[in-house]
């Protein structure tokens, strides 16, 4: 029997972290408004309330609320104008919603290599991918801190592209003092059940401009314009209108926002300073420009060198026996989903044939070095595991130190 749990020892802590969503009794008060009001789709003024809240808190003029944060990435796409046989630049290390957005808009996602620091696009080399027929950049702010907006808007301005802001991990993150979101042509937020504002499932845009704003509302209103008939319909749309259910506990749990985006926040820079001397685990650097980073994971990079040699997995088995919740990471970067193996993509029959046939990209041979270097040494917690006290981080810290000193025991895990 050895001193890790892992190997029959006592666990560090077996009190459970705090779960997600936290909730109280006004989602049920509104939700039971919605009821009675009998106007449970379309417009009940539960949603036309969250727009405007969602608008005001993001520093954006306006808000389109929709069902998920992957059609909305689509909708910007489309009323950017966006269509077959263009690029959009993207990062490889997020969500697939980044990548297939571009595909379900009939165009090709290019795959710009990540900052090795903050696993964020690399903006210095953005301009070596941009071709002729680069349209968009869709920028995420990994983990909740925000991509450098600066340089990227600054590229999108000179090479006349769009960009639209991935904000799906980043609700209530600053740059240089600016809400994300608010920063490109586009913000786009996921409110699915994992994230840091959430309904179950469910997504918004954000815009400053008007124009772009009617666009994506008709889009994911069938087509429809402002002040005609139900049964008109202008241009080619979908119908991706959020049920008022959904509006009302986000225009709850917004309010609870700030102070979670602030607890988080507190905790973490706290567990940061208390791992800062172990020796191959390194947080993700935070620029000085990220006036305000939100947390939905706590993402940084282990070493396995550094801690004599054991693979990142048995690390995490060990940390989760320690009654510390499971580190995770991405599996692939991006283009190595199988969805986007481009001889599948090239066969006749497959619907994106003609946008791939002739693309420059080769995605099967595609290797770009940090973003392949992330996913083998990269690792997340999820924002629930902050949200309780100091204690816990104290827990946190504890176990890595204890598995830290006696990864002796861990050499003949599986
Ligand atoms: C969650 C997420 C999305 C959208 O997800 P939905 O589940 O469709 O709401 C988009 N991009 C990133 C980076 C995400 O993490």
């Amino acid at each position: 029997m050895g001193k890790l749990a892992i190997t029959g020892g006592k666990p560090v802590r077996t009190k459970p972290f705090p779960k997600w969503p936290c909730y109280g009794k006004g989602e049920n008060k509104l939700l039971a408004e919605v009821i009675e009001s009998g106007i449970w789709g379309g417009y009940n003024i539960k949603v036309s309330e969250f727009e405007n809240a969602f608008a005001e808190y993001c520093d954006a003029k306006l808000c389109i609320l929709a069902v998920n944060g992957t059609v909305t990435l689509v909708c910007a796409l489309i009323s950017c104008g966006v269509s077959p046989g263009d690029e959009v630049i993207v990062t490889p290390i997020s969500f697939i919603s980044t990548a297939s957005s571009v595909l379900l808009a009939g165009a090709i996602p290019i795959f710009v290599d990540v900052e090795s620091d903050t696993y964020n696009i690399d903006p210095d080399k953005i301009e070596k991918a941009i071709t002729k027929r680069t349209k968009a950049i869709i920028p995420v702010h990994f983990s909740g801190q925000p991509a450098n907006m600066k340089k990227i808007n600054e590229i999108a301005k000179k090479n006349n592209l769009y960009v639209i802001e991935d904000a799906a991990h980043a609700h209530g993150a600053e740059w240089q003092g600016k809400r994300v979101g608010s920063i490109g042509d586009f913000g786009s937020f996921s409110f699915q059940n994992t994230k840091l504002l959430t309904c179950g499932e469910g997504g918004a845009l954000t815009t400053n401009d008007p124009d772009l704003a009617d666009k994506a509302r008709s889009y994911f209103n069938q087509g429809r314009k402002p002040k005609r008939g139900w049964f008109e319909h202008f241009t080619l749309g979908t119908n991706c209108r959020i049920s008022a259910f959904q509006a009302a506990v986000l225009v709850e749990q917004l309010k609870k926002l700030p102070e979670e985006n602030e607890r988080r926040k507190t905790n973490i820079e706290y567990l940061i300073k208390k791992i800062k001397g172990i020796n191959g685990l390194i947080p993700l650097r935070i620029r000085p420009e990220v006036t305000y980073p939100v947390y939905y994971i706590f993402s940084g990079k282990y070493i396995q060198e550094k801690f004599d040699g054991i693979p990142k997995e048995t690390f995490f088995k060990a940390l989760e026996s320690e009654g510390i919740p499971k580190p995770e990471f991405y599996p692939y970067p991006l283009y190595k989903n199988p969805v986007l193996n481009q001889s599948e993509l090239r066969k006749p029959g497959n619907p994106l044939y003609l946008a791939h046939k002739d693309s420059p990209t080769d995605y099967d041979k595609l290797s770009l070095p940090e973003s392949e270097r992330a996913i083998k040494e990269g690792f997340w917690l999820a924002h629930q595991t902050f949200l309780g006290t100091t204690k816990d981080m104290d827990d946190i810290a504890e176990a890595i130190i204890k598995i830290r000193e006696n990864t002796n025991e861990l050499k003949n895990i599986k």
